[in-house]
């Protein structure tokens, strides 16, 4: 790493005005007058403030260009913050594409965690910290929290962790170190907040390690007390740039302003009607006060979309107007007038899922008039993550390959999770939560009594539980086989850490030659080979080898996945480091592949083709938004609606559900408010299957149960039946005036053999044997299956 010195000897301006004259500048040519004028005005405070597809993250990244076209930066010089690490990604790629050539360095383009990070490892000791500190993620920040509530006597149930990460979470979001708790929060978590949020500080201290907040926190509160450290930065980043600036919280917030203070050059880009991050902290006053934090700053308003279509625009921007608290700002576009946006209800979420699986295969091949699309084209975006498992179940069925970006993710699972305890408790021993992960997976005969032991004597000692496993078993404190297992797991992972500092940079093919091939009697590995040593000598691989659980094959498989994905780093910390930044699944094997992710991890990204699922209130908008936020929960749930509607750029589709299972419970579904609030001249309400006379390949018109049930169900709510009105497509047979959305599925009366019963899903059938709450029934529709008495009402009492 360069040093410092080496910054201040630069002096790039002198060098600016040759290398101009000296330099194409075609990117400028992409661009119109507004985004040129940002471009161009290189001093001083700029920001950006304009709708969505309008250009910003484009006129960014040209400014990047820019920047280094003109000699007036290097690559290092330049802090580029995006939102996540794909955007981040992204932007380095358009980089390299308008240089016509690949960045060398940026090393501080990235997420504020990522290069927080960076800064944090160089700096660790000025915060008690040592610079090989552990990232915590949610799980463990969990599992540390629960044991300091327990050791502090709190009702764990009445006070849950989760409460009190909340709190803490909030507050270092709003740069409020433990010292500093505003007396207005003091009655926090029962009273306990700030003793525990203390606690909880000092802990992760003798932990070595550092949670998701801390990563800005330590970074603020260093730049504040150590004002030269502040200023070698200062001048180190000489120009500043961020996206999607509407979503920095108060510690990203004074984290930017310390750090351009100096130079002032800095330029921030965002739309106050895509703030989707409140819930997180975020500030949206952040954008909307930056000319008063920077005078001075030149404003650049940018209007024309070149992203969407006129209805795909025209349905966003309607939406959107429903927020109160807003600038308003209007949007057009040249482009050609193209699909409506369209609108589909369907029976329940499986159905969805089937018919947007259908939909995009036979929208690859060009259906309904319009061109063929890829599949890297099309994207699915949700609400809540969970609905993804629908899509996954339904895509993995017909063979539709598909990429999830962000959810549930590969590195959360078990196994993996377990594996990465391993690398961890090698990489930075003092990493207790890893160590009491693993001490006994596999299993070696050290039950609670033992690790209690371990805890009490690395407390005692003010030591790491490794070097407490250490002393336990020097002092006799552990005896017999959990003995003799848990000392060869501590001379293990002894071994393996020298073995990790030793380990050589995988080598490639073309240049394995001779001299790079390990001598003989040096025992030289890669740490991928270390990684699968560690795997294997620790017992873990074996441990699922002799599982007979239908899950073990999967799990093994997923540790391969594993061990090559460490392939692409240079060492094991690097991989650490990577996953718990990263943790978005995209990994790919090249073939297109249609997306999938929440409407969240959406925020900047653009496709031909998007669907919108499960437009249903409750699941969006949200329940949980609205019920602990109000009507800012609202407003934040349709700045959601607006992202996610101009994410497309051809063809939108938004679609709901009139049934879906909520945990294990059908619930009946309205379709969502923000249905109402989309633009009848600019939507078109698309026939689902089984109504009409069939449609898309199903059941003929109202002949099966499924279209009754649809219309008494899904169809006979408010706003369906405005659509309907509107676009004079209204259910052949008309619903009922009366609501009767919910078939009351606790009114059951016993069942003998032979009654007729309809249950929500599989529709009508005979009882053929009981089994205490649990019965037999052979469906009309859906063959032979058990179901619980619950679910099941008598085909008598069904309301239609
Ligand atoms: P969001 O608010 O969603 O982040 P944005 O304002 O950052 O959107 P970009 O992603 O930069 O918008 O641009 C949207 C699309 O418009 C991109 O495909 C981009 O290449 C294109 N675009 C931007 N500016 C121009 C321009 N001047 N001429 C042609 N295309 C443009
Ligand atoms: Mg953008």
């Amino acid at each position: 790493m360069s040093s410092f010195d080496e910054f201040d000897a630069f002096e790039a301006s002198s060098l600016s005005a040759r290398a101009m004259a000296a330099r194409p500048t075609p990117y400028l040519d992409q661009l119109n007058p507004q985004q040129r004028a940002a471009v161009e005005q290189l001093d001083g405070p700029v920001l950006m403030l304009a709708g969505a597809g309008t250009g910003k993250t484009k006129a960014l990244t040209a400014r990047i260009v820019h920047l280094l076209t003109t000699g007036r930066a290097r690559p290092n010089e330049i802090l580029s913050v995006t939102f996540t690490n794909k955007a981040a990604r992204e932007m380095k790629t358009r980089v390299a594409g308008m240089l016509g050539q690949a960045v060398e360095g940026m090393p501080w383009l990235g997420t504020f965690h990522s290069i927080c990070v960076k800064l944090l490892r160089r700096h660790a000791e000025l915060v008690g910290l040592k610079s090989n500190f552990t990232i915590l993620d949610t799980d463990d920040q969990l599992r540390l929290l629960k044991q300091l509530i327990q050791a502090a006597g709190i009702d764990e149930k009445r006070w849950p962790p989760r409460m009190l990460s909340g709190i803490i979470d909030d507050w270092k979001n709003r740069a409020i170190t433990w010292d500093k708790v505003p007396s207005g929060d003091a009655g926090a978590y029962n009273h306990r907040g700030p003793e525990m949020y203390k606690q909880y500080q000092e802990r992760l201290r003798e932990l070595n390690a550092v949670d998701f907040g801390d990563l800005l926190l330590h970074m603020v509160t260093i730049f504040r007390l150590h004002p030269d450290v502040l200023e070698q930065y200062q001048r180190w980043f000489r120009f500043i740039l961020v996206d999607e600036y509407q979503d920095t919280n108060t510690a990203q917030y004074m984290w930017l302003r310390l750090l351009a203070q100096k130079h002032r050059n800095i330029c921030c880009v965002g739309d106050d009607d895509q703030s989707i991050y409140g819930w997180r902290g975020a500030e949206v006053g952040n954008i909307l006060r930056f000319e008063k934090d920077f005078e001075g700053a030149a404003v650049v308003r940018l209007e024309q979309n070149y992203r969407s279509t006129p209805h795909i625009l025209a349905a966003a921007s309607n939406v959107i107007r429903g927020n109160t608290t807003r600038l308003g700002k209007e949007l057009w576009t040249e482009a050609q007038e193209g699909e409506k946006v369209r609108l589909i209800g369907h029976w329940d979420g499986e159905e969805e899922a089937r018919w947007i699986g259908e939909e995009i295969e036979s929208m690859q091949g060009g259906t309904r008039g319009m061109r063929p699309y890829s599949l890297d084209d099309m994207a699915i975006l949700v609400r809540a993550s969970h609905q993804m498992r629908a899509f996954e179940d339904r895509f993995l069925t017909i063979g539709l390959p598909y990429r999830v970006i962000g959810g549930p993710r590969f590195y959360e699972r078990m196994e993996i999770r377990d594996a990465m305890a391993y690398f961890r408790i090698v990489t930075s021993p003092d990493d207790d939560l890893a160590f009491e992960r693993i001490v006994n997976t596999p299993k070696r005969g050290l039950g609670d009594k033992a690790q209690q032991t371990i805890q009490r004597i690395a407390r005692a000692q003010g030591v790491s539980l490794l070097d407490g496993a250490a002393l336990a078993i020097e002092q006799g404190e552990i005896k017999g086989k959990g003995a003799k297992a848990l000392g060869q797991l501590v001379v293990d992972i002894a071994r393996w850490g020298r073995m990790t500092r030793a380990t050589v940079p995988v080598a490639s093919d073309d240049v394995l030659d001779d001299e790079t091939m390990p001598m003989p009697g040096r025992p030289e590995v890669t740490h991928v080979e270390l990684a699968q040593i560690i795997l294997d000598e620790s017992g873990y691989t074996e441990m699922w080898q002799n599982d007979k659980t239908p899950e073990a094959p999967g799990r093994l498989e997923n540790l391969k996945e594993l061990v090559k994905a460490l392939e692409s780093f240079e060492n094991l910390q690097g991989f650490l480091e990577h996953v718990a930044l990263v943790m978005d699944n995209d990994s790919d094997d090249g073939g297109a592949k249609v997306s999938i992710m929440t409407l969240h991890a959406a925020k900047g990204l653009e496709f031909p083709v998007v669907f919108l699922p499960g437009w249903e209130d409750g699941l969006f908008p949200s329940q949980r938004s609205m019920d602990e936020s109000g009507i800012q929960g609202l407003e934040e749930e349709r700045r959601l609606a607006y992202v996610g509607i101009t994410r497309a750029e051809e063809v939108c589709t938004i679609s709901f559900a009139g049934n879906r299972r909520v945990f294990g419970q059908w619930q009946s579904q309205m379709p969502s408010r923000f249905i109402d609030e989309l633009p009848e001249d600019h939507v078109e309400v698309l026939t689902p299957p089984g109504l009409y006379g069939g449609g898309m390949g199903g059941a003929p018109m109202s002949s099966t149960l499924e279209t009754r049930a649809a219309e008494a169900n899904v169809y006979n709510s408010p706003g369906w039946r405005r659509l309907q009105d509107r676009q004079g497509t209204r259910p052949v047979s008309q619903p009922r005036e009366s609501r009767t959305t919910t078939i009351d599925l606790t009114a059951v009366s016993a069942y003998t053999v032979g009654d007729r019963v309809f249950h929500q899903k599989f529709g009508y059938g005979e009882v053929m044997s009981i089994e205490g709450d649990k019965l037999e029934i052979e469906f009309d529709k859906s063959g032979t299956k058990k179901v619980v008495a619950r679910f099941i009402v008598s085909a008598d009492d069904v309301p239609f």
